[in-house]
């Protein structure tokens, strides 16, 4: 078995726009790694190649294409065990995971804890374990997921279960959206300091092109406005901007996915 408490070596390999592909180092095999979400092939084939290292496994955490497109490529190359939720849209499973699940990857030395987080889709999963959750298009770094398929009770309650992880877990999220989170996250929550600072060093981090994740749920707490729909800055601000009184956290974090829905920063 592995060691929960030594962290894990993780890479990002970027897809399309802003997408990041995590690659996860084996603690027992470092030259063999696990790919989260593979939505393109290429640029994962680079990265191994230039590194000397194989594909172990795939771990995906929902069906949208920008996630799972390379998986076809990769498996042609390499036969390895695929695992994902419990969708028919998502092809070439060789395991379906549901919520409580464990995926045990024995001779790597992994295992990962399995969380149903529906809301961006309705079968979204996130991997915990080893003090890292990888979630997908759920939690980002200062922001969150549209709610394509769940509805503001299913999101609102995944975003509370990750903002519930130990606060020195780290987060892997999907995409590269911190700097334009940070701009809503400030027009919501203008007086919050440690989001101005981290919209200092995210601007320095982008502008060297580096990656601003992962984060982690502490931070995540203190900055992202989606896991402080609780807080009576937050419901002000949200009920100010609808113009009409919020009666509970659930609405506040409808009313303020719509307005960042709508947000032009
Ligand atoms: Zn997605």
């Amino acid at each position: 078995m592995s060691n929960e408490s030594s962290p894990l070596s993780v890479r990002p390999v970027r897809a399309f726009a802003d997408n990041y592909i995590w690659l996860i180092a084996a603690p027992n095999a470092p030259r063999r790694v696990v790919a989260v979400d593979p939505g393109e092939a290429s640029p994962v084939f680079a990265e191994l190649d230039r590194h000397g290292m194989s594909l172990a496994a795939i771990l995906l955490t929902h069906h949208h294409a920008d996630h799972i497109g390379g998986v076809a490529t990769l498996c042609a190359a390499a036969e390895v065990p695929v695992f994902g939720p419990d969708d028919a849209r998502i092809p070439g499973l060789t395991r379906r995971l549901a919520d409580g699940d464990t995926v045990e990857l024995d001779s790597l030395g992994l295992h990962f804890a399995v969380m149903h987080l529906p809301g961006h889709t309705i079968s979204h999963i996130a991997f915990h374990g080893h003090g890292a959750v990888f979630c997908g298009d759920t939690l980002f770094s200062a922001g969150c997921g549209r709610m394509f398929e769940g509805t503001p009770v299913q999101m609102s309650a995944s975003l509370r279960r990750l903002g519930n992880l130990p606060a020195a877990t780290w987060v892997y999220a999907g995409h590269e959206y911190t700097a334009a989170n940070l701009r809503f996250a400030l027009e919501v929550e203008g007086d919050n300091a440690e989001a101005s600072a981290y919209r200092a060093r995210v601007a320095a981090l982008r502008a060297e092109d580096l990656p601003t994740l992962p984060s982690t749920i502490g931070l995540e707490n203190r900055v992202n406005p989606f896991l402080r729909c609780g807080e009576p800055a937050v419901h002000a601000a949200v009920a100010a901007h609808e113009g009409r009184p919020l009666a509970d956290p659930v609405a506040v974090f409808a009313a303020l996915r719509a307005w960042k829905d709508g947000f032009r920063a």
